[in-house]
C-alpha cells in the first residue's frame, strides 16, 4: 500500500539523478568510474535543457494562438 512521504528521494553526490533513500548505492551510476559520472550527469542536464527549450517553444505558440483567438473573438 502506497503511503504519502514513505517514500524518499535525494540526489546522488556523483551523477546528481534522483536516488531513492532505500537504495544503499545510486543505481544509475553505480559501477562507473567518477569520469563517466560526470559524463552522465552532463548528458542529463544536456537532455533536460533541450527538453525545456522545446516545451517554451509550444508554450510560446500556445501564447500566441491564444492572442489570435483572443483578438479574432474581440473583432468579430
Ligand atoms: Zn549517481
Amino acid at each position: 500500500m502506497f503511503r504519502l512521504g514513505l517514500i524518499r528521494s535525494k540526489p546522488c553526490t556523483r551523477c546528481g539523478l534522483e536516488v531513492n533513500d532505500l537504495e544503499p548505492e545510486c543505481p544509475h551510476c553505480k559501477g562507473f568510474s567518477d569520469l563517466q559520472a560526470v559524463y552522465l550527469k552532463q548528458a542529463y542536464k544536456d537532455d533536460l535543457i533541450q527538453r525545456n527549450k522545446s516545451l517554451a517553444k509550444l508554450f510560446c505558440k500556445l501564447a500566441v494562438l491564444a492572442v489570435i483567438i483572443t483578438l479574432v473573438v474581440f473583432f468579430v
